[in-house]
């Protein structure tokens, strides 16, 4: 009995609560149902970026601006308005939800940005530079089906984005270029360990300054490069001895961030990459692919071909000459009888004459004679000026501690031991 009475005060009760509620009368302070308190920010800020085919003017009239912030601003900018890439990244700062943008950041470049303040009804420009500090890093790895996976898996003083990675293994290969054909040469295996400068922007982004210094391992040959301004102002790389990278001729004259493969021998059309069969080098690439001249010389033809195709004949000192078959084009300023420099492009990949896919095919003759342009023995570069030799060794030797931390150690034990 007294148990019924109970469970009815208890639904009675219940009720009133509910009730109360519902009507929004609640004796007991709300507790728990108060949400933190949020600092309100100054401005709304709004992001966008430049379409493809926009003017400034279609991106500030989305957000509500006017054709009068153009004439405000016209021949106040820092940068040429017509000349905008896709992509280019707008803030709009706002005073309230409701109001135009009052403040409008545009990044024109990756160490710069352009603001625009709008004050009473008039728009001013200020251009800000954005700082970018750099610090010294390093990775070390292993090549395991390629450069690329050998980045993945490089261990390093701190951690790198895939982006980074990829630019660094790119890096590495110019570095190189006169020694190692890194599409071909490359092997299970080989190892790499590179010093290079990385940046910080005060926003936040990262990128890859410079490499610094490097080892690389290939088969049995032992390389290694330092960077080094010299006093005649050319950036290059060294070795030990003091020694310049650069030669007369490139490994390669297509760029390996262009090439399909960097294992070409294995990977591609059966036919392409064996040396012995056509006399030649076949490197996959995509048609329109950039293809440079691997030494200074003369053009001694550029035409039609035969099995080549669209072919050019580059004649160089000491009775050597390099072929280009299978093009799609020829570089524009190409001519007959006329200097091309190392680097410089001539040509286009294509599949023109006797190619079922796009791919450019190299040859390497000294005195006509058909040579492997990977194992061609170019001398040993011009060494670093005597007078600079001294402020060389100080900067080799600063570079080596960093590039082999464990010889360093090595080093001052030895050191500590007299
Ligand atoms: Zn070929």
């Amino acid at each position: 009995m007294g148990r019924k009475v109970a469970f009815g005060a208890a639904v009675v009760v219940l009720l009133g609560a509910a009730t109360f509620a519902a009507l929004g009368f609640w004796p007991w302070p709300r507790l728990n149902h108060q949400r933190p308190t949020l600092p309100v920010a100054r401005v709304w800020v709004t992001n966008d970026t430049l379409h493809p085919g926009e003017s400034l003017g279609d991106v500030f009239g989305r957000h509500g601006i006017g054709t009068q912030m153009l004439a405000d601003l016209a021949g106040r900018l820092h940068f040429d308005p017509r000349r905008l890439r896709a992509g280019l990244v707008f803030r709009f700062g706002h005073r309230d939800s409701a109001s135009a943008p009052n403040d409008v950041t545009i990044r024109t470049a990756p160490d710069e940005e352009t603001r625009l303040l709008r004050s009473e009804d008039r728009w001013v420009a200020e251009r800000r530079p954005i700082r970018w500090t750099g610090h010294t890093a390093r990775v070390e790895g292993r090549v395991a089906t390629s450069l690329y996976d050998a980045m993945t898996a490089a261990a390093g003083t701190e951690p790198l984005d895939p982006d980074l990675r990829v630019r660094l293994a790119w890096d590495l290969a110019d570095v190189f270029a006169w020694e190692v054909d890194f599409t071909r040469d490359l092997q299970p295996e080989d190892r790499f360990a590179i010093v290079f400068e990385r940046e910080t922007s005060e926003r936040g982004e990262s990128r890859l300054g410079r490499i610094l210094a490097t080892d690389l391992q290939v088969g049995p040959r032992r390389l290694t490069a330092y960077r080094f301004d010299a006093s005649a102002g050319q950036v290059q790389y060294f070795d030990e001895a003091g020694q310049s990278l650069r030669r007369a001729f490139l490994r390669a004259p297509v760029e390996f961030r262009r090439v399909a493969s960097n294992f070409s021998k294995s990977r591609f059309h059966p036919i392409l990459g064996i040396w012995r069969r056509h006399e030649g080098v076949d490197y996959a690439a995509g048609s329109g692919t950039p293809v440079m001249a691997a030494g200074d010389g003369t053009v001694a033809s550029a035409g039609w071909a035969g099995g080549y195709g669209r072919m050019i004949e580059i004649r160089h000192q000491n009775g050597i000459t390099t072929r280009y078959g299978h093009l799609s084009a020829f570089a524009r300023s190409l001519r007959a009888g006329g200097r091309v420099h190392q680097g410089e492009v001539i040509g286009y990949v294509g599949s023109t004459g006797l190619a079922t896919a796009p791919h450019l095919h190299y040859e390497f003759r000294m005195n006509g004679a058909a040579r492997d342009p990977a194992k061609v023995d170019l001398g040993t570069g011009d060494p670093v000026p005597p007078k600079d030799m001294a402020a060389f060794r100080r900067e080799r030797d600063r570079l080596r501690l960093i590039l082999r931390p464990q010889s360093a150690m090595v080093g001052r034990a030895i050191a500590g031991r007299d």
